[in-house]
């Protein structure tokens, strides 16, 4: 069975096709670019979506050696997302005409993870730019250990870049500069399980108008945010006795985050993976695998978008 996925909750409109044996055929995707200095406005996203569905629907299936007929499941990101992003997923899958599942746009994020890294049952660390959460799979649904109270660590590393006149994305800019600076103190901000990002930033910002090299700051923002990271991963490894730690999202492309989680590892003895980088950003690939998953486990959605669906909100029947 070919599973056509489609993926829209934010900047990247992707489609993705996979077998049922888990081979990605296909994975293209599109990203949406906010003018300099702006963030995304989420009409303008779902326009950019919209005009390039077809185009990239072609080029999928084309890559992938198929044609529409050959597709027996369209799989679209249901949430969370931004709602317009959302309604041009859907409205989209719909034309295609096909039985369609939704899904949960995080746990697509842990599942094409697994399958491309072989972990089994890990404490999944998802960092992206507007997500950070430590998931684990405990009876029945990905529950959530401990997540941000307020911003993504991407996004706040994008934020914090923007005011020293970084361009978007910031965080491989900040990781560059990170390599020639020195600690100067900031706010560490860890509450029980869950994590706070956007003090730190103020925190930053304020050493930075007061004339703290911005490679300082840049290397003392990685070293507490990945910090923080590593702490609340580490105690939902402890607490589960979980023996595999899985990083996926945007950020996970940062060196220095993974040689903290890395270290962290190796003395609890757990097996750390990290996603191939391709698949690290949001894709479709990952919607069409959780997709396929869920409907062959027998799952059925509603033809709708849950804007605001929490990754702990989802029952998972294929586990
Ligand atoms: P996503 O939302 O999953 O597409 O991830 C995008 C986020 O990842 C943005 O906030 C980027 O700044 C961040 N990012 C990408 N590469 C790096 C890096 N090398 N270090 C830190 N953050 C990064
Ligand atoms: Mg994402």
């Amino acid at each position: 069975m070919f599973c056509l996925g489609i993926e829209s909750t934010a900047h990247t409109f992707g489609i993705g096709i996979v077998s049922d044996r888990g081979e990605i055929l296909s994975n293209v995707s599109s990203i949406y670019k906010p003018p300099k200095g702006w963030g995304i406005k989420p009409t303008d996203a779902a326009q950019h979506h919209k005009k390039i569905s077809q185009t990239l629907l072609k080029k999928s299936l084309k890559l992938a050696k198929k044609t529409l007929k050959d597709i027996e499941l369209v799989a679209f990101s249901q949430g969370p997302g931004l709602p317009p992003c959302l309604h041009t997923g859907l409205n989209f899958a719909k034309q295609l005409k096909k039985p369609l599942i939704g899904v949960n746009h995080c746990i697509a994020h842990i599942e094409i993870a697994k399958l491309l890294t072989g972990a089994k049952d890990p404490i999944t660390l998802y960092v992206s730019g507007a997500n950070t959460q430590i998931l684990g799979f405990t009876e029945g649904r990905y529950r959530c250990f401990g997540e941000t109270m307020d911003i993504g660590a991407g996004n706040a590393l994008d934020k914090f870049g923007r005011e020293i006149g970084l361009s978007f994305p910031a965080g491989p800019k900040i990781e560059r500069l990170a390599k020639k600076g020195k600690y100067t103190e900031l706010p560490y901000v860890v509450k029980g399980m869950d994590l706070s990002f956007s003090g730190i930033v103020t925190a930053a910002l304020n050493k930075f108008k007061k004339g703290t090299p911005i490679e300082d700051l840049c290397f003392s923002i990685q070293e507490i945010f990945f910090s923080m990271l590593t702490e609340v991963t580490e105690r939902a490894l402890a607490h589960t006795g979980k023996k595999e730690v899985l990083l996926t999202g945007g950020v996970a492309a940062n060196k220095r985050l993974k040689e903290m989680l890395e270290i962290m590892c190796k003395e609890r003895k757990a097996k750390f993976y990290t996603v191939p980088k391709e698949f690290a950003g949001d894709n479709g690939a990952m919607i069409a695998w959780t997709g396929t998953l869920a409907y062959k486990s027998g799952m059925k959605t509603k033809e709708e978008v849950l804007p605001r669906q929490r990754t702990d909100e989802v029952d998972v029947e294929w586990i």
